[in-house]
């Protein structure tokens, strides 16, 4: 079977971008040609990806820059799905500290936080920490750190999230820090500082049910496919939807029948004519 047979025996398809449409230095052979096959058959489809550095329309215009062209309303991310969550939990309108990118604190306003600084005076309630890059890190997270063990010390809830929380990435020469590990770090100092705190980090990334559920609201079906090259983000995270899943092995994982999460499909990369294998 071929990508371009199995894709239509779902109602739509929840693609992973890096690994599977792009890499650090322009898009994969076929990925282009896989965006047409979908808009010309007319096939529902949505971007859903970890990366919460870049906001929607950053996102739109880097694929946009690559050849794909991937319509704005298609394109779900981590940072994305703060705005559902910020309204369930009830934390528009609270004094929210964003670590990350000018994107990173955009995002978080578009779903309604109040920005302050971590230098402020006000009361700190909600935290985000969006992603490693364009802040002090160390300033700022000791500051961030202070102020949530003030709040714990007055009898103050604060609210911890972390859209993407991955602790590394792969860089050119080697690996680099991410969002997770700031987070980790600032949880790690608050458990020594007050063992008694139960205040942990929440994730808003795959494998986490949020980008998934909200692609089953948005695409009106528990029919999906989801196409993705990591096993503990990706595929762990549709198995746990109920979704069927398709492992492309260009990105980070090679498959491995031994491996305790497997994949519905395997195929060595996501192209119509790629050739699909069926694992269960
Ligand atoms: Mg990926």
């Amino acid at each position: 079977m071929q990508v371009r047979t199995l894709i239509p025996k779902y109602d739509g398809l929840l693609i992973d971008a890096y690994g599977v449409l792009v890499h650090d230095k322009g898009c994969y052979d076929g990925a282009q040609e896989i965006i047409n096959f979908l808009t010309t058959t007319k096939i529902e489809y949505l971007i859903v990806t970890n990366d919460a550095s870049r906001s929607i329309p950053s996102l739109y215009k880097r694929f946009q820059n690559l050849g794909l062209d991937i319509p704005e309303d298609r394109i779900t991310s981590s940072g994305s799905m703060l705005t559902p969550v910020f309204k369930r939990r009830k934390l528009r309108n609270k004094n929210t500290i964003v670590l990350g990118t000018q994107d990173s604190i955009e995002m978080a306003k578009t779903a309604g936080a109040k920005i302050v600084s971590p230098e402020s005076s006000l009361p700190l309630e909600v935290v985000v920490v969006g992603d490693e890059k364009e802040f002090p890190l160390l300033d700022f997270c000791e500051l961030t750190l202070s102020k949530i063990i003030d709040a714990y010390d007055e009898g103050r809830n604060v609210e911890l999230v972390v859209p993407n929380a991955d602790v590394i990435y792969p860089k050119k020469n080697g690996f680099g820090f991410a969002a997770g590990a700031i987070a980790n770090m600032i949880e790690s100092g608050l458990q020594v500082a007050r063992p008694k705190c139960n205040w942990r980090f929440i994730s808003l990334g795959k494998p986490e049910p949020f980008l998934f559920e909200n692609a089953v609201k948005l695409l009106k079906s528990k029919n999906l496919l989801m196409v993705g090259d990591q096993l503990l983000t990706d595929i762990l995270g549709a198995n746990n939807s109920g979704l069927q899943s398709l492992l492309v092995c260009s990105g980070i994982a090679k498959y491995d029948s031994e491996h305790a999460i497997q994949p519905t499909y395997v195929c060595d990369s996501f192209s119509p004519d790629q050739k699909v294998h069926v694992v269960a």
